[in-house]
């Protein structure tokens, strides 16, 4: 009998992973996971005060150059498990008071977690987050429909030459635009509850990158003209840090953020009408990288 071959992103990759073949993400056939626990740096409305159930996830799509999970990313740290052990860890962190579940990385995982969300959906009670590259299938999304109550994608470049020589993806700019129409589709307005944190909706985060600010400032623009400022809330990152990306060949990527390129595309965010979260210059530190040595599961 013939395996499945995985297509399920868009590198379509087409191997067997059943059969021990990897594909671009390097993920096996099984979850492999590197760390399972309570999370306080994501932002306010999805952190809180109790914190967010993050479920780092090993092997990557996207893989990018400057990536800060690079050990997880590109190093496939981590221990495999089954779908049951996974339930068993989801419902142990819910059982710690976390706000919610969010699942980093899941996109070469996507499919295999389809069954476990449906099962594990009631008993959960707490909204699940998906928090992704934005590098999506939109086929792939739609089997997440009513499984996911929180988008929370990348959005990285909006110039294929820039996602081709920092992602190796020079279609990432059309394929992550498609994937944010599909997950507001999905998710068409952002819902908070008493206590500030995001119930549903999508939340859009770009990471402005070194060099790189009239890029952030027409993808901003593009998504206005695309989406409206409305329809998501936007979390603009400056913690951008050169230490992951020394062995690089671009200059750009050694220096750190300025406060200058920083500033400069939030001002285009608030003037565009955008909503949503900034960080404070002290946010560009490794530290607020988590630990993929600690036994959390
Ligand atoms: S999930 Fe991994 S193996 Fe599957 S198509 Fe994407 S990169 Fe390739």
């Amino acid at each position: 009998m013939s395996t499945p071959l995985c297509t399920q992103c868009p590198r379509a990759c087409a191997v067997s992973r059943e059969t021990g073949e990897r594909g671009y993400c390097g993920a096996p056939a099984q979850f492999l996971l590197a760390r399972a626990a309570r999370h306080p740096f994501e932002e306010p409305c999805i952190s809180g005060t109790r914190g967010s159930g993050t479920v780092f996830f090993s092997g990557c799509n996207l893989r990018c150059v400057y990536c800060q999970n690079r050990e997880i990313s590109h190093g496939l740290l981590g221990r495999e498990v089954s779908a049951e052990e996974l339930e068993e860890i989801l419902l142990r962190l819910r059982d710690e008071g976390v706000h919610n579940i969010n699942l980093v990385t899941p996109t070469p995982y996507a499919r295999q977690l389809v069954p476990i969300l449906t099962r594990v959906e009631e008993r959960l009670g707490i909204p699940v987050v998906y928090n992704s590259s934005g590098y999506e299938s939109v086929e792939t999304l739609r089997r997440l429909e009513g499984l996911v109550d929180v988008y929370l994608p990348d959005c990285k470049y909006l110039d294929p030459a820039l996602a081709l020589s920092y992602s190796d993806a020079p279609d990432y700019p059309s394929v992550a635009f498609a994937s944010l129409a599909e997950m507001l589709r999905q998710q068409p307005s952002c819902r908070l509850d008493g206590d500030g944190l995001l119930q549903n909706g999508v939340l859009v985060r770009h990471l402005v990158l070194p060099g790189q600010r009239k890029d952030s400032i027409a993808l901003l623009h593009a998504l206005a003209e695309r989406f409206g400022t409305d329809a998501f809330l936007l979390s603009l990152m400056r913690q951008y840090t050169p230490e992951f990306a020394k062995h690089t060949p671009y200059p750009d990527l050694h220096r750190r953020l300025t406060s200058f390129e920083y500033e400069s595309v939030l001002r285009t965010a608030s003037a565009l009408g955008f909503s949503g979260y900034t960080q404070d210059a002290d946010s560009a530190s490794a530290v607020y990288t988590p630990s993929f040595h600690e036994k959390t599961f």
